[in-house]
């Protein structure tokens, strides 16, 4: 029989960037509660947080175009652009904040200054990439942006894949300096061994199996996998921050409010060289437009990646299909997922995304010639012995209700959670761990309707332009813009 353990105020499930943040924030707010986090794996920050099972792109909206896109007369929308990069401002804040707190003692050792390059090849993407850059350029959020379509420029921001390129090229280039790499592995370990030393609980090798609602909150039954046992913990607030794995518990819980989601699951290759030749010769993330059928998190992206403190040189995501929803997971996680709520939605789904699931299916098939060839799109001289393959983590895209269509795939995180506040999941993996600060704001606002007012003022100690948009306010954003730079040690 599973005997009950204790009962604590908050379980996080799962050890990545997603709990340690919301971890990281109460241990500031309620220093008094009793926190557990269980990580079924051995390790944290192993799946999509691990810095070579994502891109390590600080998503800010600078150099993704699926965040700007035009219509068909060539007009930009930045409405997202704009979004992202504010999300990203609070992310930098409350990264500054545990460095002034000494949470953080090195910057470094999680955050790099990488400018962030959009791509424009041929005539059509030349336009696209100005018509963008004169569009954000007006934004306060962008107006460090530059732009050129002289290869003289091009060569010298990108020695790597310009210099050496013959006359006749057509491309067109914007450039935002101040962007970022950002390892989320060792963020999560220095905020987890924060919340470890306030008193927090973590328990690696304890798999979560079962939610179920009780008097106070939830029951939450453990499995420890070294004692092969299973034991119930009680919380009365439960964050499912499991990443892939959060839609089963999600579906374990029952909640009404889980009903009608799905997940579509997208495995990725990247490949990656640390030759120091090629990475001395080019400092940038570089993103270029989606191939027709590509979903918008896979446009390939040359990277400048800095993870313990070495450069190394990244190119991908290819994206492939596979079914399971981790990487350290199961090849029935999507067949089990589905259910009578859902299965309307995932078939219309399939139905409307014939282009995707093609595409998908056409890179798992496609040669390794093929992938460099994709790579020598960026970079001329490919030598296939500088590179290696590595399997990035696994995306799980949201496919959730829509009352026109039946069901629709989103390619953004769903904070979802009970009307009475007791338990949250996060969906979703873009922007992904970028955001995971404002995603947690959000959760305290929805999940603490009580605690919240009293929160604030502390909040805003760690954010201090919670509640202001930053493009309104250009003295706001220019003062905190400065801060943030000086404090994380971005110039
Ligand atoms: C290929 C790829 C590229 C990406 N690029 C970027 C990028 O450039 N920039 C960016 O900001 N974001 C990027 N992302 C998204 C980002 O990696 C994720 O949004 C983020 O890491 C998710 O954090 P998480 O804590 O929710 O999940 P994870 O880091 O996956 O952590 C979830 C944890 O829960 C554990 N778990 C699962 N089930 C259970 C259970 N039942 N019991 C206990 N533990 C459990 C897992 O083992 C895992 O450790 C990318 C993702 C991928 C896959």
């Amino acid at each position: 029989m599973t005997y009950t353990k204790e009962s604590v105020d908050v379980v996080l499930i799962g050890g990545g960037i997603m709990s340690a943040t919301l971890g990281a924030m109460l241990a500031e707010l309620q220093p008094e509660w009793e926190i557990r986090l269980y990580e079924r794996l051995d390790y944290v920050a192993r799946e999509s947080s691990d810095p070579w099972n994502n891109a390590g792109t600080g998503h800010a909206a600078l150099c993704e175009l699926n965040y700007s896109p035009a219509d068909a007369q060539g007009n930009v929308d930045i409405t997202k652009a704009v979004n992202i990069n504010e999300q990203f401002h609070v992310s930098r804040q409350f990264w500054s904040y545990l460095v002034d707190e000494g949470v953080i003692t090195d910057p470094k050792t999680f955050i790099s200054q990488v400018p962030h390059i959009s791509y424009g090849r041929g005539e059509k993407g030349r336009d696209y990439i100005r018509a963008r850059y004169e569009t954000m350029v007006r934004n306060p959020l962008f107006a460090d942006m530059e732009y050129s379509d002289d290869p003289a420029q091009h060569a010298e921001w990108l020695p790597l894949m310009f210099e050496n390129r013959g006359p006749g090229q057509v491309n067109g280039i914007s450039r935002f300096e101040l962007g970022t790499d950002v390892d989320f592995g060792s963020l999560s370990r220095q905020l987890l061994t924060h919340i470890s030393s306030k008193g927090a609980q973590i328990r690696t090798g304890h798999s979560v199996t079962d939610l179920n609602r009780n008097a106070d909150g939830w029951r939450v039954t453990v499995k420890d996998s070294t004692a092969a046992d299973s034991f119930n913990v009680n919380a009365k607030f439960v964050f499912i921050g499991a990443g892939g794995g959060a839609l089963q518990l999600l579906q374990k819980s029952g909640i009404a409010e889980g009903k009608g989601y799905g997940g579509f699951p997208v495995s990725g290759l990247f490949l990656r060289t640390s030759n120091p030749d090629l990475v001395s010769r080019h400092h940038a993330k570089v993103y270029g437009q989606a191939a027709i059928g590509a979903p918008p998190m896979s446009v390939p992206h040359l990277d400048t990646r800095v993870v313990a403190g070495k450069e190394y040189l990244m190119f991908g995501p290819y994206a492939g299909f596979s079914p399971k929803f981790l990487k350290s997971g199961r090849i029935t996680d999507l067949p089990f997922s589905v259910r009578g709520n859902n299965l309307p939605v995932m078939l219309n789904v399939a139905k409307d995304n014939f282009d995707l699931v093609r595409y998908l299916v056409g890179e798992l098939a496609s040669s390794k010639k093929s992938r460099y060839s994709a790579l020598a799109d960026f970079t001329p001289e490919v030598d296939p012995a500088d590179w290696e393959f590595i399997t990035a983590g696994q995306r799980v895209q949201v496919m959730k209700r829509d009352p026109e269509k039946g069901g629709v795939l989103g390619f953004g995180t769903e904070l979802i959670s009970a009307a009475d506040g007791s338990i949250a999941a996060l969906l979703g993996a873009s922007p992904g761990a970028s955001t995971a600060a404002p995603i947690m704001l959000n959760l305290l606002a929805t999940c603490f309707p009580q605690q919240y007012a009293g929160w604030e003022s502390k909040l805003k100690t760690m954010v201090p332009s919670l509640g202001r948009k930053l493009h309104e306010d250009e003295t706001l954003l220019h003062e905190l813009s400065e801060y943030t730079a000086r404090t994380l040690q971005l110039t």
